[in-house]
């Protein structure tokens, strides 16, 4: 297969991003998938393959009609990537988990309330759980976009977690950073309520972090 450069460039960002994904143990196996925006569309992984069985011409290339545009099976959750990238102009990269805190937390079909102020990197005061639907459909994809409504990232039912962001890292910070914040909330529930931060702390956090590290950017943020 001879590829562009600028093909070349966006399928190994993709596969790059899979590995990494793999490799800190938030998704293992086949579970999981990601995607970067192209020019036509956007890049996303195969379904059902491990990372490391992935090769650069497994990476699948769609346009935002849900047509495939290169040869392969596009993973089963091709139908949110496309509709979050049609419905977010500014979301380049998409990454979906099945990491171990959030899925826990999924469990329970509840939003993440502000127990820390990190919540706020998600681009609000909760972290949305999407309502419960069967994995690859395009009922999943409408609850997962109504979730994302003003955020960065959501949790999908008794599934798993969604992150987005302008580039392949900014996603992938996210979805640490969701994952650690799950990690701590179902550390305190085992002691009992947490105490939550009021709207007015929240509204404080969001202005703090405009001159805070890579969240401090309205994209990020
Ligand atoms: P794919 O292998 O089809 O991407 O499916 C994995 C998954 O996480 C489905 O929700
Ligand atoms: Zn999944």
């Amino acid at each position: 297969m001879s590829l562009s450069a600028s093909e070349m460039s966006g399928r190994e960002q993709t596969v790059k991003l899979a590995l990494k994904l793999d490799r800190l143990g938030l998704n293992r196996g086949t579970s999981g998938n990601c995607s970067v925006r192209t020019e036509r569309g956007f890049f996303i992984t195969p379904s059902g393959v491990s990372v490391e069985d992935l090769a650069l011409d497994e990476i699948v290339e769609m346009d935002l009609y849900g047509e495939t545009l290169s040869d392969g099976k596009p993973s089963s959750e091709w139908r949110f990537h496309k509709d979050i990238y049609a419905e977010k102009r500014n979301v380049n990269a998409i990454v979906h988990v099945h990491s171990s805190c959030a899925t826990a937390l999924s469990c329970f079909r509840k939003d993440i309330p502000a127990f820390h102020y990190m919540i706020a990197v998600a681009g609000g005061d909760s972290i949305k759980c999407a309502p419960y639907a069967l994995f690859g459909t395009q009922l999943l994809s409408d609850n997962a976009v109504l979730a994302l409504e003003k955020r960065k990232a959501c949790l999908l039912s008794n599934h798993g977690m969604i992150a987005t962001g302008p580039c392949a890292a900014d996603a992938l910070a996210l979805a640490i950073e969701v994952e650690s914040l799950c990690e701590q909330y179902l550390m305190a529930l085992q002691v009992g309520e947490p105490i939550l931060l009021t709207k007015n702390e929240m509204r404080e956090v969001a202005q703090q972090f405009k001159g805070y590290g890579n969240w401090k950017n309205g994209e990020t943020i």
